[in-house]
C-alpha cells in the first residue's frame, strides 16, 4: 500500500525566475560582452564594493593562503582530493574498438575540454570542499586550463579557504569576480579572462539565471537548486542519527529540505519530536506501510541525496530508480559524501536526477568517433548505403561509395583488433631457449646451463614415484590431496588454499578478479615482470613505485586496487620485514598480493597475517625449492572471501592429475627439500664469495639467486659457452647487472671457470 505523499519542494525551475531578474541579469551579460574588463570592474564595484585590479589573484596570495591555513584543514583537503582522485580514475574513458563487419572498424576517443570555468560562491558560506569536487575531476579528465571565479571580500580577495582548496587542487588561475558578471566573463571572454568551453558550479539566483541565459552560447553544467535528502528508515537505525542527517541537510540553507520516510510509525513520531523546531518548515516526516512504499515515495521525489537507513540496504538498491547520491546502511551519512568518500557532492537537485547524473569525469570532456573502412569493408556497407541514399534522394552520397567500389579490391586478410591495452602492453620475455643458445654456441642442448630461471638443480618428485594415473578422466577440480598437503605444509586451513598451474596462474587469476580497466595497481620497481604484464593485460593502470622507497610504496598502496609485493624480491633478492607488509595491508583499501615464490630460501612469511587481514593473499610455487617448475604447481593462501572469488574465475581443471600428484608427493617430503635448501644456501655463500673475489659486485640475497654486476659484453661472453644468465634490458633499473641462479656445485664451478676467463672490467 502506498499513498502519494504531498512532498512539495523548490525545484530549480521554481528558483526566482522572474522576467525582471532575467532582464537585470541579461543587462549584466550584455554589458560584459560589450565592454569586457571595464564592465567586469564596474559591476564588481557596484555589487561587491571593491574592484581588485587586476582581477586575477596573485599566485603569491594563493601560496600565502596555503601557508597560513590550519594544517588539519590542509591535510583533510588533501585526503579528500586523494579520494576524489581514486574514484575519478575509475571514471576515465575506456572503450574498445568495434569490428562491426570485416574491414569496418569504429571507435571513440576521449578529448578533454580545453578550458573550463568554475564558479565558486562567496557569501554566507564559501565551500572549499566544492572547489575540490569541481576542480579535481577537471584535472583528472585532462582539461588543460581550469579557471575559478569567486567574488571578492572586503580585502579584494576570494575567501581564504577557497584559495587553499584551489591550491590543493592545483588551480592557479583565480579571478576575484562574482555574480552574473563572472559567468558572463567566462562565457564570452574579456581581455584578461579568456572564454571557457563550459561553465560549472553553483551560485545564487543571479548566477543561476546567468548560466541559464548564456547556455545557448557556452555549455553549462547541471541544474542545481536547494539541497535535499530523503532518509528511508525501517526503524533499525537509532533515531538520533537520522535526526542529525535531516538537520545536516537543513543547515545548508533555509530552503534546503530533509524528509524522513519511515516504515516504523513510532520512530517517525519520535523523530518529528526530536527535530530542532527552527527547522520545522524544512524537515518533514512521513510514515509508510512498507519499504516498497517508502522507495516509491523516494523515486517519485527523485532526491539529490537518498539515505537507505535500513537493514540489508544494498538489497534495496535495485528498487531505486531516481536519486542522485545513495548512501547505504546505518553508517553512511550524507555528510561523509559531502566531504570525504571520493564520490562527488555536486549532484542535480529539484528532480533533475531524472535526466542528469552527479558530476563525474565525463562532464569535462567529449568523444570523437572514428571510422576506418577497408576496400572490402566498403563493399560490405554498399548494400546498406545504396537504398538509404536513394530513399533520401542523395545521389552524390551514393556516388561517393560506388566510385570507390569500381576499383576491384585485392583480397585482404581480416583480423579482429585485440583489446586496446593488450595491443599496447609489455609481454613477458624469456632469455633465449636452450635450442637457440646451443645453436649459437655450437654445443648440444644438453650442455646449456640455465642460470636465468631461478629453478633448483634437483627434482622434487618423479613420475616413477607416482601410482597409476587415470589420465582419461579429469582431475577432481577441488584437488583434495594437493590441498591437504599444502594445508599441512603451510599450517593453514584448507578453505584458505587455492591451487593452480604455477604461481603465475594464481597471479593471473588475481589480476582477472581484482583489476578492471583504469584500476590503479601498485608495482614496486624493479620486481617480477609479470606484475606489469598482468596489470596491463587486465587494462589496469600500473603505478610504479621504486622498491628502494618503501614509504612511497606504502603511500601509493593506500588507494590501489591491487598492490603486488614480491617477498623476497625477484630480482633484487631483498626481503621486506613482515611488519611492513602488515602495516601496508592495514592501510590499503585494495588487495595486497605477497608473492613468496622464494619463501623456502628466506624462511620469512606473511601467511600468519592472512588470518587477520582479509585483503592479504600469499602466493607460492613448487617451481623453486620443491624442484617442480616443469609440473606447474602453485598455490595461494588467503581469507575465505578471496579464495571464493578465485574459485569463481578459476578454470575447472587447469592443473593436471599428474602435476597435482607430483606436487602432493613433493610437499609430503618437505624434510628432504629443507635439507637440499640448506645445502644450496651454503653453495650460495661460496659462489657469492668466489664472484666477489674476482672483483664483481654481488648484492646480498635472501633467495636462490644473486644479483651481480655485469659489464657490457659479459652476458654474451657467458652465453657463448652455453651459460645463460638473466639480463635486464635498456632502460631497466638494473641495467648493468645480471641475475644468476645458484645451481649445483658442479654447475656453479662451470660458471666460475668462465668468469675467471673474462678479462674485461668487473663493473658496468
Ligand atoms: N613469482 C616470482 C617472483 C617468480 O620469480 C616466478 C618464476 N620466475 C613466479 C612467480 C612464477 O612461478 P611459477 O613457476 O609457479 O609460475
Amino acid at each position: 500500500m502506498s499513498q502519494a505523499p504531498s512532498l512539495s519542494r523548490t525545484t530549480s525551475s521554481d528558483l526566482p525566475h522572474t522576467e525582471e531578474l532575467d532582464r537585470e541579469v541579461q543587462a549584466v551579460l550584455d554589458q560584459v560582452r560589450r565592454d569586457g574588463d571595464r564592465a567586469v570592474r564596474d559591476l564588481t564595484m557596484r555589487f561587491d564594493g571593491v574592484a581588485p585590479e587586476p582581477s586575477r589573484v596573485d599566485p603569491k596570495e594563493i601560496e600565502r593562503a596555503l601557508d597560513q591555513a590550519p594544517a588539519a584543514l590542509v591535510e583533510a583537503l588533501r585526503a579528500s582530493a586523494a579520494n576524489l582522485t581514486r574514484v575519478g580514475l575509475a571514471q576515465r574513458f575506456s572503450e574498445e574498438v568495434v569490428d562491426v563487419r570485416p574491414g569496418v572498424r569504429v571507435w571513440r576517443i576521449w578529448r578533454p575540454l580545453q578550458r573550463v570555468g568554475v564558479y565558486v560562491p562567496g557569501g554566507r558560506a564559501p565551500y572549499p570542499s566544492s572547489v575540490l569536487m569541481l576542480c579535481v575531476p577537471a584535472r583528472l579528465a585532462g582539461c588543460a586550463e581550469v579557471v575559478i571565479c569567486s567574488p571578492p571580500g572586503k580585502d579584494g580577495l576570494p575567501a581564504q579557504n577557497i584559495l587553499v582548496a584551489a591550491a590543493v587542487a592545483g588551480v592557479t588561475e583565480i579571478h576575484a569576480v562574482g555574480g552574473a558578471q563572472a559567468v558572463a566573463a567566462m562565457a564570452y571572454g574579456t581581455e584578461t579572462i579568456s572564454r571557457v568551453d563550459k561553465v560549472f558550479g553553483p551560485g545564487n539566483a543571479h548566477v543561476t539565471a546567468a548560466k541559464r541565459l548564456v547556455s545557448g552560447d557556452v555549455a553549462v553544467d547541471m541544474p542545481a537548486g536547494p539541497s535535499e535528502v530523503i532518509v528511508v528508515s525501517d526503524g533499525s537505525v537509532p533515531s538520533g542519527w537520522l535526526v542529525a542527517d535531516l538537520e545536516a541537510q537543513a543547515e545548508h540553507a533555509p530552503d534546503a529540505l530533509g524528509i524522513l520516510v519511515s516504515t516504523d510509525p513510532a520512530q517517525a513520531e519520535e523523530i518529528a519530536r526530536l527535530v530542532d523546531p527552527k527547522y520545522a518548515t524544512q524537515i518533514r516526516v512521513r510514515s509508510v506501510a512498507s519499504m516498497e512504499a517508502a522507495l516509491e515515495v523516494a523515486n517519485a521525489f527523485g532526491p539529490e541525496h537518498l539515505i537507505l537507513a535500513c537493514r540489508d540496504a544494498e538489497s534495496w538498491l535495485g528498487s531505486v530508480t531516481h536519486a542522485g547520491s545513495v548512501f547505504l546502511g546505518s553508517h553512511s551519512p550524507a555528510a561523509a559524501g559531502d566531504y570525504a568518500t571520493g564520490a562527488n557532492h555536486v549532484i542535480p537537485t529539484g528532480g533533475a536526477v531524472r535526466a542528469y547524473s552527479p558530476l563525474g569525469l565525463e562532464a569535462f570532456g567529449r568523444t570523437l568517433q572514428v571510422q576506418a573502412i577497408s576496400p572490402q569493408g566498403l563493399a560490405r556497407l554498399a548494400p546498406v548505403v545504396e537504398p538509404l541514399a536513394r530513399a533520401e534522394g542523395f545521389l552524390a552520397h551514393l556516388r561517393s561509395v560506388q566510385t570507390r567500389l569500381d576499383t576491384t579490391a585485392a583480397a585482404e586478410r581480416h583480423f579482429p583488433q585485440p583489446r586496446r591495452n593488450v595491443a599496447a602492453m609489455h609481454p613477458y620475455h624469456w632469455e633465449a631457449s636452450d635450442a637457440e643458445v646451443a645453436k649459437r654456441a655450437g654445443i648440444s642442448e644438453g650442455e646449456v646451463l640455465r642460470f636465468d630461471t631461478n629453478t633448483c638443480p634437483w627434482v622434487g618428485a618423479t613420475l616413477a614415484d607416482l601410482d597409476q594415473q587415470e589420465l582419461n578422466e579429469y582431475p577432481d577440480s577441488n584437488y583434495p590431496g594437493l590441498v591437504s598437503a599444502v594445508a599441512e605444509y603451510a599450517s593453514c586451513p584448507r578453505d584458505t588454499i587455492t591451487v593452480g598451474a604455477g604461481a603465475d596462474e594464481l597471479l593471473q587469476l588475481l589480476a582477472l578478479a581484482f583489476i578492471g580497466p583504469g584500476d590503479p595497481a601498485v608495482i614496486p620497481s624493479p620486481s617480477y615482470a609479470m606484475y606489469l604484464t598482468l596489470t596491463e593485460a587486465a587494462g589496469g593502470l600500473p603505478v610504479m613505485a621504486p622498491v628502494s622507497e618503501p614509504d612511497g610504496v606504502m603511500r601509493s598502496a593506500r588507494q590501489a586496487r591491487v598492490t603486488w609485493l614480491c617477498n623476497p624480491n625477484n630480482p633484487t633478492g631483498e626481503l621486506l620485514p613482515t611488519g611492513f607488509v602488515d602495516e601496508l595491508a592495514r592501510q590499503s583499501a585494495g588487495l595486497v598480493v605477497v608473492d613468496e615464490a622464494y619463501f623456502e630460501f628466506s624462511q620469512s612469511t606473511c601467511v600468519p597475517l592472512v588470518r587477520e587481514l582479509g585483503n592479504l593473499v600469499v602466493v607460492r610455487t613448487l617451481s623453486k625449492a620443491f624442484g617442480l617448475a616443469g609440473a606447474r604447481v602453485g598455490y595461494a593462501i588467503s581469507g575465505p572471501e578471496v579464495a571464493a572469488t578465485l574459485a569463481r574465475v578459476r578454470p575447472p581443471a587447469s592443473l593436471s592429475t599428474t602435476s597435482a600428484a607430483l606436487g602432493t608427493r613433493a610437499l609430503k617430503d618437505a624434510p628432504t627439500m629443507r635439507a637440499r635448501v640448506q645445502a644450496l644456501l651454503q653453495d650460495r655463500q661460496s659462489l657469492a664469495g668466489a664472484i666477489r673475489a674476482m672483483g664483481f659486485t654481488v648484492s646480498p640475497s635472501s633467495t636462490n639467486f644473486l644479483l651481480v654486476s655485469c659489464p657490457l659484453g659479459l652476458a654474451d661472453f657467458l652465453e657463448a659457452k652455453g651459460l645463460v644468465v638473466r639480463r635486464f634490458p635498456q632502460g631497466h633499473a638494473l641495467r648493468g647487472w645480471m641475475r644468476i641462479t645458484v645451481r649445483s656445485g658442479r654447475e656453479n664451478a662451470r660458471l666460475l671457470e668462465r668468469l675467471v676467463a673474462w678479462d674485461g672490467p668487473r663493473a658496468s
